[in-house]
């Protein structure tokens, strides 16, 4: 059922004839060497030296966020305000993959470098798109039982003549820059029982490369690793919360985080805190900052039950990275029950506050709140919601801690309606910082949750979800199958009617993080707009969107000044760098991530599918390309014979579809995944080969033998059949309708 399907070979399209003979016009004009069919000659020679002057060379882009500090910040200016209106198509390059695409791409020496589905890796020359070589880490399709938020890769780490990736499985690996051959892996997962995964881009952090891991919605316990970038071997680990206690600690300063747990937690879950994206290293001070994940289990009540901060959950750390040892921390949230994970993108800059300028991290993590830490110390500087919150009353700025407001958000005591919602304020897309404008330009989520836990005790399920709580969007789209009965309905409308509007709303958010205020904001009309975002010296802004639109913002007062349709959903970064005197826009677009199974109706993806792909653009390019629409798939197919039709049976098949099948399978199908009403005899006749028995296990469908029984797979079989038959009734009675309107009256 789900799919990766690897099907099309890679490629590149290319570029238009007349923007062609203007690309080698301008090549032949401004090419190194004077030779405009030059080829790249020298891959990956990223070093210390190098990555400090990133802003003398502003045509690189060296790390995912271009420069140590991650700003996501290009200070090219070739496309500007004046100019933008001529920006147009370069090149494409088709990933072959029908999943999300969340990576910013490096670009060095005239090659891009960027990861994709699993983690694959492409090399390519950064000029056209002719590929230089590509890596499948080719993983197990059994892995995607463990992601909770789809197959995705957020980057690569460039160093050396080395390009490291962790894909999906938690392997961690070296290839050689120049041919994309493995120089050395790593299993990075220390026990293959539980559900971890790796979606991050690892970090090369003075001689070691930093991974972490995620699967808090699992059963993970967060750690990080770190290698030799030479040799692969295991320089330290750092575990972020405490384990069994009756087992040695792995790391000392888990003594302190063990203080914050009740002794009795519930240990066997894992606890969580997985650092699953954001790592950054600072040269400068030579500390590595890791940003931690939320709690699992969810509800505090249950995890620890005695209480707690729970240390070192949702927040960020500064560890030496020569030892592995803790230099200093932050916790955001103080006992986690809200899915608010510290892990969303870091920027080191420079600030003046207060009249002093300091050396300083910002955050705006998914609890609703910009914090800005000196970044030598961990002294918090400022702190400050940019969306709506109700979780905290506030960060007293003397103690450096949330004021939880637990009457308003503790749900331990009945059901709660939270903002921002499990999705967060701000989620792993990059936001931007511009020295220029001094803005933060930020994709915001205004979104709330209800929470609730509807059970006693939590049985615990190893290698499988165990949030043990349920949460809702409240838009009414739900995560998992709540079943909620009309007394809890009640509840939750009479909790709703507090709030005057609970509309979803997504928006590009100009944030002045010294002021502590919006300055100008975009609201999206798609609720689920939330991309990753590029700002450059230009006095630009860009973003792309789910509808497939590449948008460019006038930096100053948000002002759209250009959008380009693709075709193709967006959800990654922008990035820009220069070639022979060319200044190229590239992203990677695809939709999927987190909440991907609730792709919004007018997501590109439902028009023209998702294939990946990499889209650049230039000054004076061509006419965007768009894919192909997808062909009507048809009327419904009538569907088998219902042969089950016990109302327990299909009641028990919809249960069990919806806690393991929907999270991948739900509400999304012409955007690569099977639609489940339209299942082939064949798929009808084998249904079990390949639920139970692994039948398609290469095409990303995992095998369940060892969780369900023939009995519950027959029962999600006549749950699924009983959804199709319900389909094809109201298309039957609705072209009935259609054909006579006045007879049926
Ligand atoms: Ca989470």
């Amino acid at each position: 059922m789900a799919s990766h399907a690897p099907s099309r070979h890679s490629g590149l399209r290319a570029l238009a004839a007349p923007a062609l003979a203007l690309a080698l016009l301008l090549t032949a004009c401004g090419a190194r060497d004077g030779d405009a069919s030059s080829e790249p000659t020298a891959f990956g020679q990223i070093d210390r030296t190098r990555l400090l002057a990133a802003d003398s060379n502003p045509g690189d882009w060296l790390t995912t966020g271009r420069d140590f500090g991650k700003g996501h910040y290009s200070p090219l200016d070739q496309i500007n305000r004046d100019s933008v209106a001529r920006l147009g198509f370069a090149w494409e390059y088709a990933a072959g993959t029908r999943r999300g695409l969340e990576a910013t791409p490096i670009v060095v020496d005239g090659v891009m470098y960027t990861s994709g589905v699993d983690g694959r890796v492409y090399a390519l020359d950064a000029r056209n798109g002719r590929e230089i070589w590509h890596f499948n880490p080719e993983v197990d399709g059994q892995i995607n039982r463990k992601a909770c938020c789809d197959s995705v890769n957020r980057g690569v780490a460039v160093w050396h003549g080395k390009v490291y990736v962790a894909a999906l499985d938690g392997r961690l690996f070296a290839l050689d820059a120049a041919g994309g051959n493995v120089l050395w892996s790593v299993d990075t997962i220390v026990d293959k029982t539980r559900a971890y995964t790796s979606t991050g881009a690892p970090e090369v952090a003075g001689n070691v490369v930093v991974i972490g891991n995620s699967g808090a919605e699992y059963d993970a316990r967060g750690y990080i690793s770190a290698y030799d970038l030479d040799s692969g071997k295991l320089a330290w680990r750092f575990y972020i919360v405490p384990g069994d206690p009756s087992k040695p600690r792995e790391n000392p300063e888990l003594e302190l985080a063990a203080q914050t747990w009740d002794p009795k937690s519930r240990w066997d879950v894992g606890g969580g805190g997985t650092a699953w994206d954001a790592m950054v290293y600072d040269p400068e001070l030579d500390l590595l900052y890791v940003g931690t994940g939320n709690a699992a289990l969810y509800n505090r009540a249950k995890r620890s039950p005695r209480g707690g901060d729970n240390l070192f959950l949702t927040s960020i750390l500064a560890l030496n990275p020569h030892t592995g040892g803790l230099v200093w921390y932050y916790q955001e949230v103080p006992g986690d029950m809200w899915d608010y994970t510290a892990t969303q993108p870091i920027v080191l800059t420079d600030l003046e506050i207060g009249g002093v300028k300091r050396k300083v991290l910002m955050q705006a993590p998914k609890n609703g709140f910009f914090y800005i830490l000196d970044r030598k110390t961990g002294e918090l500087l400022s702190a400050k919601n940019y969306v709506p919150v109700d979780w905290a009353r506030g960060v007293d700025l003397k103690s450096g801690r949330a004021l939880v407001d637990h009457e308003a958000a503790d749900y331990a005591t009945g059901p709660k309606l939270i903002f921002p919602s499990t999705m967060g304020g701000h989620n792993w897309n990059p936001m931007s910082y511009n020295p220029r404008t001094g803005l933060v330009y930020l994709p915001t989520l205004r979104a709330a949750n209800f929470m609730l836990d509807r059970v006693k005790g939590h049985e615990y399920h190893p290698g499988r979800l165990n949030m043990g709580i349920t949460a809702m969007l409240v838009s009414g789209l739900q995560l998992g199958a709540p079943n909620l009965t009309p007394a809890l309905m009640r509840q939750l409308d009479q909790l709703a009617r507090k709030y005057p509007d609970l509309r979803m709303r997504a928006a590009l958010t100009a944030w002045d993080p010294i002021a502590q205020k919006t300055v100008w904001e975009f609201e999206s009309p798609g609720w689920w707009d939330h991309a990753g975002v590029l700002s450059t010296k230009g006095d630009l802004v860009f973003q792309g969107t789910d509808t497939g639109l590449l948008r460019v913002f006038d930096a100053r007062d948000g002002k759209l000044l250009k959008q380009i349709d693709t075709g193709s959903s967006i959800i990654a970064a922008p990035m820009s760098y220069q070639i022979d005197g060319v200044q190229y826009v590239a992203v990677m677009a695809a939709w999927g991530g987190g909440g991907w199974f609730i792709t919004h109706p007018e997501s590109a993806a439902y028009t023209y599918g998702n294939e990946g792909r990499i889209l650049v653009f230039r000054l004076d390019g061509g006419a965007m390309p768009k894919p192909q629409p997808l062909a009507d798939p048809g009327p419904l197919p009538e569907p088998p014979p219902l042969k089950e039709t016990r109302a327990d049976v299909l009641a028990r098949g919809g249960l069990l579809f919806a806690q393991n099948c929907s999270i991948c399978h739900q509400n999304m199908p012409r955007s690569g995944l099977p639609d489940l009403r339209r299942m082939s005899a064949a798929v009808h006749r084998t249904f079990n080969d390949i639920v139970l028995h692994g039948q398609r296990r290469q095409l990303g469908m995992p095998q369940w033998d060892d969780v369900l029984s023939e009995a519950d797979s027959n029962a999600i079989h006549a749950y699924l059949t009983s959804i199709a038959w319900q389909a094809y009734r109201q298309q039957q009675a609705g072209s009935k309708a259609k054909a006579a309107p006045v007879a049926s009256r």
